[in-house]
């Protein structure tokens, strides 16, 4: 009884004194490692053009075996197609990654955002949201 409580001090006292061994991590001070194929909430990407790179052919949405990608296409005065309506439900997404695998033109990539932490009981992401992930991303550091 006394032997495993001595060893568990002792750990506590090897740890207190030389804290590059704790394995807490301070967060959100520190960050997780993530692996590099970690998936992420699917994010919209910008072109150079600094407009949605999606041309809402809704091939994502069909795709999706969770059916949390609803997209409403719409053609602007150059007779491009973008997105007029692009949402997706952050609750019943499994982070899959086929949206991405379908997407012809690149235009949704799961990186690594993972804090979808909410008060609220629906998490839906509407176009803005999706593409704000990516502009916050190329923002000088
Ligand atoms: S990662 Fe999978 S579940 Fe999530 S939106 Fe893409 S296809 Fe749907
Ligand atoms: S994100 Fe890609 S697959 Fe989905 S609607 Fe836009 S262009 Fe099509």
């Amino acid at each position: 009884m006394i032997v495993p409580l001595i060893k568990g001090l002792a750990l506590t006292i090897k740890r207190f004194l030389n804290p590059n061994t704790c394995v807490t991590m301070q967060y959100p001070d520190e960050r997780p490692i993530l692996a590099p194929r970690f998936r992420g909430l699917p994010e919209l990407q910008i072109g150079k053009d600094g407009r949605e790179k999606c041309v809402a052919c809704g091939l994502c949405a069909r795709v999706c075996p969770s059916q949390c990608i609803s997209v409403e296409g719409a053609e602007d005065e150059t007779n491009r197609r973008y997105p007029k309506v692009y949402e997706l439900d952050a609750f019943r997404c499994i982070f899959c990654g086929f949206c991405e695998e379908a997407c012809p033109v690149r235009a949704i990539i799961l990186r690594d955002t993972f804090e979808l932490a909410t008060y609220d009981n629906k998490d839906v992401f509407d176009k803005e949201k999706l593409l704000d992930l990516t502009r916050k991303r190329n923002l000088p550091k």
